[in-house]
């Protein structure tokens, strides 16, 4: 490492990216490029001899960048936002300075310790209950992803309920996914419509766990959620936790985009129940200005992971973790982790997989995650971070007024027959706005056609980048035969998130999809 190079090097290339930000509206959002565009640019094998920065930068502006989607653009409104900050770049630059490789408390004290005090900050001001906070049994741990916080918490609900039935039990066990060794027939995914908003109804929960029960299979995992990728649709967490607790299911909450919002006392309510769960995650890469990736997830039992995850080899063995005076990171997440389970379960498909994701993981740099949340907390302060959610949820509070009076739209709603129509508005509720064109004649494949069809001419015009989702709608017939019927909603997403979004992103985006609307329904009717 030769300190001047960095600086010299470090110093072109914050002036780069300083430079891409400042220029980034003129970039198409959605990159154009056709599959394998690549392939033509680049030579086909590495080169012998070593390059320029500025040769890596030249081909970074001609070649690289037509090919990138710009995610901090301030009209990208896809999927949830990824969020990245000065502060967070920042941290992200600290991290890679300081090449930490903090497994274990003795690999960089700091590390460990910093993350856990940055996860009880932040469960503070989610105002988690106590038992998250790391004083106790509980804790904080800084994940790359939700699937994988999720996963985490899933291998540690299927240790605890293995200790509790035994171990031969693995194939009875309901709920989750492949990889933690269930097997697909016994994952339930319990279906929400518009009856209920798209929340999880509670009946329908308890209804599979007395199934399953009286099957003879043992329902452990149970996932709810705060903010659903499709619609941000908010579970009832306390009556799912009852139902949970009164079966010894561990209750997972995601809260991966929504989580973000609950540091702001009028938004903490939607995860009002969490003191029934025993995990909770959100992502602070997605709205929260910390930079991917930092996915932050708490557990109320620290041991519950630690039993199913830690693994002790010889060479990693340490006086500080022999005495059990510290937390090792190692022990809270899959990497390392994995090997003991292997001759717990040798028969699964899932050891397989993970003895190969063991080999992998022992080889790969753990980067301190929490220095980069720490800046973000430290630079920005509570106040401003929730300024910044405030002013997302009202910019896009803005433009579902704005489609609320287009005649040609809709923003999504529940349909219930009763003798007659009545439409019924669901609240938005974060920052995500769900709509559709709705031709005149009301036709449910025309409808769809239509909207697939300004979805991408939207995206075509490099203009704003939207995603889009399906609903299954339940017309609720009230005709004395209880009928109900479904059908399949073809819906636009916009989710407000970006932090260079100011008000006159959001009209503009707008105004360009009204055009397209306009266009597409003249061209339909023509
Ligand atoms: N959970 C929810 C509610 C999400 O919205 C998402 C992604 O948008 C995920 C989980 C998956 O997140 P990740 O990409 O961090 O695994």
């Amino acid at each position: 490492m030769d300190s001047e190079q960095l600086r010299e090097y470090g110093h072109r290339m914050v002036d780069f990216i300083a430079d891409y930000y400042k220029t980034i509206e003129t970039f198409p959002v959605l990159s154009q490029v056709q599959p394998g565009y690549l392939h033509n640019l680049l030579p086909d094998s590495a080169p012998d001899q070593p390059e320029t920065v500025e040769q890596v930068l030249d081909d970074v502006k001609t070649k690289i960048l037509p090919g990138v989607t710009h995610w901090q653009s301030p009209t990208f409104f896809a999927y949830y936002p990824s969020n990245s900050s000065v502060a967070g770049f920042l941290g992200e630059m600290l991290s890679a300075g300081l090449g930490i490789v903090g497994f274990s408390w003795v690999t960089s004290p700091a590390a460990t310790e910093l993350e856990m005090i940055v996860l009880d900050w932040l469960a503070k001001l989610l105002n988690l209950p106590e038992q998250f906070l790391s004083k106790g049994n509980g804790g904080g741990v800084i994940q790359g992803s939700a699937s994988e916080a999720i996963l985490v918490a899933m291998l540690g609900a299927r240790e605890k309920v293995l200790r509790r039935v035994g171990k031969n039990a693995l194939g009875k066990l309901v709920k989750a996914c492949q990889i933690a060794g269930i097997h697909p027939e016994n994952c339930r995914v319990l279906k929400a419509d518009s009856s209920t908003n798209y929340a999880l109804r509670p009946e329908l929960l308890q209804e599979a766990v007395t199934k399953d029960l009286e099957a003879g299979l043992i329902p452990f995992f149970l996932c709810g959620n705060v903010g659903t990728t499709s619609s941000t649709a908010v579970d009832p967490l306390a009556a799912l936790g009852k139902i949970a607790k009164s079966n010894e299911i561990w209750f997972h909450v995601d809260a991966a985009y929504a989580g973000s919002a609950c540091i702001c006392p009028e938004y903490r309510q939607y995860i009002d129940g969490v003191e029934t769960a025993d995990s909770f995650n959100m992502n602070a890469h997605k709205w929260f200005l910390t930079n991917f990736d930092c996915s932050l997830l708490w557990v109320k039992d620290r041991y519950a992971l630690t039993e199913a995850l830690s693994t002790n080899p010889e060479f990693l063995k340490n006086k500080a973790s022999q005495a059990n005076l510290v937390v090792d990171y190692k022990d809270w997440q899959i990497p390392l982790g994995r090997r003991f389970r292997l001759f717990s379960f040798p028969e699964t498909k899932f050891n397989v997989l993970h003895r190969n994701i063991c080999i992998l993981k022992l080889l790969c740099v753990y980067l301190n995650r929490s220095l980069k949340l720490w800046m973000v907390l430290r630079l920005y302060g509570a106040e401003t971070l929730k300024s910044y959610i405030r002013n997302h949820i009202k910019l896009a509070k803005d433009l579902e007024q704005l489609v609320s009076q287009d005649p040609n739209f809709e923003v999504e709603y529940m349909t219930v027959f009763f003798f007659f129509f009545l439409r019924v508005v669901t609240p938005r509720i974060f920052s995500l706005v769900c709509f559709r064109i709705v031709p005149v004649d009301n036709d449910e494949n025309k409808c769809n056609n239509i909207n697939r069809n300004l979805l991408d001419a939207v995206n075509s015009s490099g203009k704003l980048f939207l995603s889009h989702t399906i609903y299954i709608h339940i017309y609720v017939c009230i005709d004395l035969r209880g009928k109900h019927a479904l059908s399949e909603k073809i819906v636009l997403r916009c989710a407000i998130g970006a932090p260079l979004t100011e008000e006159r992103h959001v009209k503009e985006a707008w105004k360009v999809i009204q055009e397209e609307a306009s266009y597409l329904l003249g061209k339909m009717q023509a």
